[in-house]
């Protein structure tokens, strides 16, 4: 059985204050849904505050991205050593990474091992843009990117996928259910030749692109989709807690 997953990407948003209000409200709302896993996602300059917001409480945090080298002369970079006391997660490869500041495959895969190396769970973000997309790539272009970034990765047990077409995302375009079970079940058999039966049938996948309170119901509901990583509506608490017991009380129903 596959533990659901709803984490909330900040991106560049909220100061330190804000974030710390953000958290109050979220651990206020959504602490209570045991079925499944929370995870918010601040910027680093909040993820000590948030930290010590969120103690006692199953609300998980994770960084928005890392470096792979542990420590050393990379001015303006944050390491896995300097996480792993602070998060759980880390989200990697998300498409504005890949978009503004060129992350490639091959820089992925380094980050992923040191995110695995250091205790930290990776959440690998994938998907086509909306040229590829038209172009009919999807599975090409998402099966050239779990190829490359899971370079040298033996163990998954503590991955977890997010399938984010980039034309969904922030753009209120969402994917339908049907497209995104599809993709992510396709992803799914990825990792069945890849890493076997076991691995394929364990692996979380999530579903990304503007996601909300009105649509995520049909996500959760489909056989492979494993939860979501929310960016716009995972800033405003009410909704995040709404996403949150709307998938606890569907995967209630199902067991995946
Ligand atoms: C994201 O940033 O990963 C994301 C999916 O954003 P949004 O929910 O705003 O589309």
């Amino acid at each position: 059985m596959r533990i659901p997953l709803i984490a909330g990407n900040w991106k560049m948003n909220t100061n330190v204050g804000e974030a710390v209000q953000l958290a109050k409200e979220i651990r206020q709302g959504a602490a209570c849904y045991s079925n499944l896993e929370k995870l918010v996602c601040p910027p680093f300059i909040s993820l000590s505050s948030v930290c010590k917001e969120l103690a006692g409480t199953e609300i998980k945090l994770g960084a928005q991205n890392m470096y792979y080298e542990a420590k050393g002369a990379f001015t303006g970079e944050i390491s896995p050593l300097m996480l792993e006391s602070l998060c759980e997660y880390v989200i990697l490869g998300h498409s504005e990474r890949r978009q503004y500041f060129a992350e490639s495959g091959a820089l992925l895969s380094k980050k992923i091992l040191a995110a695995l190396k250091h205790g930290l769970n990776p959440v690998l973000c994938v998907g086509e843009n909306l040229q590829q997309y038209e172009a009919g790539q999807t599975r090409t272009v998402v099966a050239d990117q779990l190829n490359t970034s899971l370079a040298g990765v033996e163990r998954t047990e503590t991955l977890t996928i997010a399938y984010e077409p980039v034309w969904a995302i922030g753009t209120g375009r969402a994917a339908t259910s049907l497209q995104a079970q599809e993709t992510i079940a396709f992803i799914r058999s990825l990792f069945l030749n890849r890493y076997g039966e076991n691995a394929a049938s364990k692996i979380r996948i999530l579903y990304g692109g503007s996601v909300t309170p009105g649509n995520i119901a049909e996500f959760v509901g489909q056989k492979d989709i494993d939860g979501a990583l929310v960016g716009g509506a995972s800033l405003k608490a009410a909704d995040f807690t709404s996403m949150v017991k709307i998938t606890s009380e569907v995967c209630l129903k199902i067991i995946k």
